[in-house]
């Protein structure tokens, strides 16, 4: 699978298809791991070479996706870690892929390399919208940098507050 650089894609807007939540493992950061045994008990996690993922479910989607609505969503929404966060765009401080002159991107006068995974299902090829530009790359690279916690444009824009009230996710023993 090869990412695209940013200037091939015209806008970008998450469709819920839930996907992304099963194809993909969870790598957690430290601070995650934490947080998230804390409220749920680290049976929601699970530990492969070193690294600590968010636990999948026999379908192979996230512990901790719920449907609502019909819809596959994010049950945890506002603690749903960094990499779920950044999916499906990369931010990098030098550049990874090809197309280095595709992918760079000016953001506050410092250089970065953005990159998008084509395997997400709300990507719009096409010559880069105003929007995009403006809001979309720089929410990522926000994120990215620890800059923002809050997702605007990053997320559905229908779902962004479905989450389900942690009480009902609660899978601690
Ligand atoms: S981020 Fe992409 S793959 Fe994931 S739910 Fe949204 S549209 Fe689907
Ligand atoms: S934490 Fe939420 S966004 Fe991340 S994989 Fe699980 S359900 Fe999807």
């Amino acid at each position: 699978m090869k990412y695209v650089p940013w200037s091939k894609i015209k806008d970008w807007f998450c469709t819920t298809c839930g996907e992304c939540c099963k194809e993909f493992i969870v790598p957690l950061r430290t601070y995650e791991t934490t947080l998230l045994s804390n409220i749920f008990g680290f049976s929601c996690m699970e530990l492969r070479v070193g690294t600590t993922y968010l636990k999948r479910r026999l379908d192979g989607r996230c512990i901790f996706q719920v449907k609502r609505n019909g819809k596959m969503v994010c049950g945890i929404q506002p603690l749903k870690p960094l990499a779920c966060k950044m999916w499906p765009f990369a931010v990098f401080e030098t550049p990874q892929y090809e197309h280095r002159n595709q992918a760079y991107f000016e953001f506050r006068g410092e250089i970065f390399y953005v990159y998008v995974n084509p395997c997400c299902r709300g990507l719009i090829y096409g010559s880069p919208s105003f929007r995009f530009i403006n809001s979309v790359i720089p929410e990522f690279i926000e994120l990215r940098l620890g800059l923002r916690k809050h997702q605007l444009r990053s997320t559905s824009l229908k779902l962004k507050t479905a989450a389900e009230p942690i009480t009902t996710l609660c899978i601690r023993p």
